[in-house]
């Protein structure tokens, strides 16, 4: 089997250090195709099955570009439920482990909206949340993306066939025109081809089969 370890990119010690410690020698083919291309700061569309390892491909990425000297929201992944939000905000904490001050935040609906807002007031680099509840707290003016680098949308395929179509198209567009979109998808419906269209700038696609 040929070898792909995490040390073959140029990622922050500590973040190498991090996933040795998890014990994420080597990457899984997802991680090795869109990796790259996710450092280069260009947009993507990977399609991948269940368990091929996305989160941390987009999670990796997110990390090696934060800026956690701002707590200006730098990057919002969209999730389809609240049950895969607070997933990827469980794997984001692990793989941010070793670097100092990262603070990742889940907004997600049938939640109580006043401990959401309380916690938005102590600034936030991450957010993790489901499209309705990212929407309201847009239109409340409690959450900003003004200065968002990196937008994810993660199961891009679900978050559709809920319905979520609008309230992503909304707060796209309350995003600078030049952040990097990564859309992460297990089907590519025509659907998603369209929103790609619309919302990605020259996107890599990179497709994976099966799990390594
Ligand atoms: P997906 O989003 O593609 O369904 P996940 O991101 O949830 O998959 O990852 C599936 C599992 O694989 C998780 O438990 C995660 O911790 C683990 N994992 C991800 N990348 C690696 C890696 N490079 N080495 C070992 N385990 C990994
Ligand atoms: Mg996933």
């Amino acid at each position: 089997m040929s070898q792909h370890p995490f040390s073959q990119l140029a990622l922050k010690p500590e973040l190498l250090r991090n996933l040795e410690s998890l014990e994420y020698a080597q990457m899984t083919p997802i991680q090795q195709d869109s990796l790259p291309v996710i450092l280069q700061g260009r947009d993507l569309i990977a399609q991948g099955k269940t368990g091929s390892g996305k989160t941390a491909a987009f999670g990796i990425g997110l990390l090696q570009q934060l800026d956690n000297t701002s707590f200006q929201v730098q990057s919002l992944v969209l999730c389809p439920t609240r049950e895969l939000a607070d997933q990827v905000a469980q794997e984001l904490r692990r793989l941010a482990r070793q670097i100092p001050n990262v603070k990742v935040l889940t907004l997600c609906g049938g939640m109580p909206l006043g401990p959401q807002i309380g916690s938005l007031e102590h600034g936030a680099h991450i957010v993790v949340g489901t499209p309705g509840r990212i929407e309201e707290h847009l239109r409340k003016g409690t959450l900003r993306l003004n200065r968002l680098q990196t937008l994810v949308l993660d199961e891009a395929d679900r978050m559709l066939e809920m319905g979520f179509q609008e309230a992503v198209d909304a707060i796209v567009a309350t995003t600078p025109a030049e952040r990097q979109t990564l859309l992460f998808s297990a089907t590519f419906p025509k659907e998603i081809a369209a929103i790609a269209g619309r919302i990605l700038r020259d996107p890599v696609r990179v497709e994976v089969e099966a799990v390594h």
